[in-house]
């Protein structure tokens, strides 16, 4: 069964990239096997978990050993408006006994327990490898435990060896797909209802977007699965347009829901002042095209006009400060090219952006902005990076925890820009809090301190 799953998810006409590949290579799927330790990267679990977890009034159930809840508690900072059950890890912490005689009992006993002391909306059970090998059959006890104490239960089968953790976000997708998208009724619905897909709350990056659809009257009826509520899941089949963030996360959410509920969607983003415009438009023509009133376009231009002045306004109170600043951008995807017009509006110069994980359409669209002589990184290493620093090639760089490094060892700023960041750059005011995250890191006042010699480096007598 998680066979078939599986090959349904490598196997989706909604990505190009996959349609593009002959019958074999789609069997293979997206990622290739992972290698001893490549878990550390990411395991189909922990892709499914991140994208479950900010479900935030459900109690998340690892069934396994407690290294893999160790491994996969709390690794994003997604934001909660209400319960915070979600921060709470849950696991069945098998032993060896589970392992010899199977762990199906003491997972059904773990339920129970959750249920009995937290009283969650729903509990969510994770399978793992080790549990996936012994054969415990988390669907079936999922739904012993649903009929016996009235409650959802759902299994999320992704155990950690079938792949890396982009193949558990969609898995967590299909678990959504078959136990709760459409099992539960909204008391009522308008013509402005949409979902977002594929947008985790991040630092309350949903928040920074949402007093803008409020202002149009377009109402989240639920975000997949940032400051998500069961509820909201079970419902959110009612909706009139579904926007998907992170196509490569939840694409097969979004498509099935077009073909199951006639729901459209499409991809956009929030990062960015020409993204967050364009999505808005979206947004609109989608909700027009389904029934709400046309009078919403004037709306939703008169605030883009509003909100872009306002942004680019705020943004040119840095320019001074940051004029010539090179910056060195190394992360992937849409923030490869969307955060560029921000930091040239601000002055700054991009000297470059990585592309290993960028799509034909992203390195089209930096060529857009960036002219063509841009400089697309492919592979940047570390030591490469490294090397521009001592260099002197770049001032700051942006880019994910993980290559902070090439950075700080040469004393130069750093501004953390992927997911385990502590600030939100979501919608116009998410790039006004970049460009300023930027100019704090630049002028912090350590680094002319710690690029001073030592005194014992500039010949003083030590006292
Ligand atoms: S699910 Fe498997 S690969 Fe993932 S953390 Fe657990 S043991 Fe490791």
């Amino acid at each position: 069964m998680l066979q078939n799953k599986i090959q349904d998810v490598f196997n989706e006409p909604g990505c190009s990239k996959n349609q593009s590949k002959s019958d074999k290579e789609r069997k293979k799927g997206c990622t290739k096997a992972l290698q001893p330790g490549g878990a550390a990267g990411g395991c189909a679990f922990d892709g499914a978990k991140i994208a479950l977890q900010p479900i935030t009034d459900v109690a998340h159930l690892v069934h396994g050993p407690i290294a893999c809840e160790g491994n996969s508690w709390d690794n994003r900072g997604s934001k909660s408006s209400g319960s915070q059950l979600y921060r709470t890890g849950f696991t069945t912490d098998i032993n060896e006994l589970d392992v010899v005689y199977g762990g199906e009992k003491h997972l059904f006993k773990s339920i129970k327990e959750v249920l009995d002391k937290y009283d969650p909306s729903a509990v969510f059970v994770y399978q793992t490898c080790v549990t996936a090998m012994i054969g415990d059959d988390i669907e079936s006890v999922c739904k012993a435990a649903s009929q016996k104490f009235a409650k959802p239960i759902i299994p999320v089968n992704a155990p950690g060896f079938v792949g890396a953790k982009n193949l558990g976000n969609k898995l967590a997708g299909e678990a959504l797909l078959d136990y709760v998208i459409g099992t539960e009724e909204p008391e009522y619905s308008t013509p402005y209802d949409i979902n977002i897909i594929g947008e985790y709350n991040l630092s309350g990056e949903l928040w920074q977007v949402k007093p803008l659809l409020d202002h149009l009257g377009i109402r989240v009826t639920c975000c997949i699965s940032g400051d998500a509520k069961y509820h909201d899941v079970a419902q959110s089949h009612r909706a009139r347009a579904n926007m998907m963030v992170c196509s490569k996360s939840m694409i097969n959410i979004a498509r099935k829901m077009e073909e199951r509920y006639q729901i459209p969607f499409f991809e956009g983003s929030f990062y960015g002042i020409s993204d967050t415009t364009e999505s808005l438009r979206e947004i609109t023509r989608l909700l027009i095209q389904q029934g709400a009133p046309a009078e919403l376009h004037d709306r939703t231009e008169a605030l883009i006009a509003r909100e872009e002045a306002r942004a680019w306004q705020r943004i040119a109170e840095y320019t001074h400060r940051l004029r010539g600043k090179r910056v060195l951008l190394f992360t992937g995807g849409v923030k490869s090219w969307s955060v560029v017009s921000a930091l040239q509006e601000g002055g700054m110069e991009v000297v470059g952006t990585s592309v290993k994980k960028s799509t034909r359409e992203d390195k089209e669209r930096i060529k857009e902005i960036m002219g063509q002589d841009a400089h697309m990184l492919d592979d940047l290493t570390p030591r490469e990076m490294y090397k521009m620093f001592q260099e002197a090639r770049a001032d700051v760089l942006l880019s994910g925890g993980r290559s902070q490094f090439a950075a700080l060892k040469n004393k130069m700023p750093w501004v953390d820009i992927n997911q385990e960041r502590h600030q939100a750059y979501n919608g116009y005011e998410g790039m006004v809090n970049l460009v300023k995250q930027i100019d704090l890191a630049l002028y912090n006042p350590m680094w002319a301190l710690l690029r001073k010699p030592a005194p014992w480096d500039m010949g003083e007598a030590r006292t």
